[in-house]
């Protein structure tokens, strides 16, 4: 696959890979690419949190980013109203039960959302719909490994072609 021009800078439209490192306030590792290949991702297309791509627009290979992500510009706030008590027999016939197990489901307007087990007691499932990180601050340490121009199919996609993630 012929890779296209390299850029100095991120700016919209361009494919950066980089090497992260997220941690919570209590300092724990939550993920970190570190012990596989740097991430890449398209910027300017809202595909990694918006606090992030935003601390990284201007920057250049070779630097180090550390920002802290609030709930708005991270996962979101915790929302209440998304847990709810649902019976086993809502769920798809050979679902695994099981705290932690995460399913699909439609939203209001038929938006996917991802729900996680939280609680089961008998037949009654308890279900969050909230991100995982949703209402916490992210503490993202970067380094930004590359930038090269997106490609036109990549822009008309919206995402980044290579190796296993090329869609085609
Ligand atoms: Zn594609």
């Amino acid at each position: 696959m012929s890779q296209s021009e390299q850029q100095d800078t991120i700016q919209p439209n361009t494919v950066v890979h980089i090497h992260y490192t997220l941690t919570g306030d209590d300092k724990k590792v939550i993920d970190s690419s570190r012990d596989s290949d740097p991430l890449p991702y398209l910027h300017g297309h809202g595909q990694i949190v918006r606090g992030l791509e935003n601390a990284l627009a201007g920057k250049r290979v070779g630097d180090k980013v550390s920002v802290r992500v609030s709930p708005e510009e991270g996962y979101g706030h915790y929302d209440a109203e998304l847990v709810q008590t649902v019976g086993r027999d809502e769920f798809p016939e050979g679902s695994h039960f099981e705290v932690g197990a995460m399913f699909e489901a439609a939203g209001p307007n038929g938006e996917p959302f991802v729900i996680r087990i939280t609680e089961i007691n008998g037949d009654e499932v308890v279900v969050d719909g909230n991100h995982p990180l949703a209402g916490q601050h992210l503490n993202f340490d970067v380094e930004v490994i590359t930038i090269r121009q997106a490609t036109t199919q990549e822009l008309e996609h919206g995402h980044v072609h290579e190796g296993d993630d090329d869609c085609h």
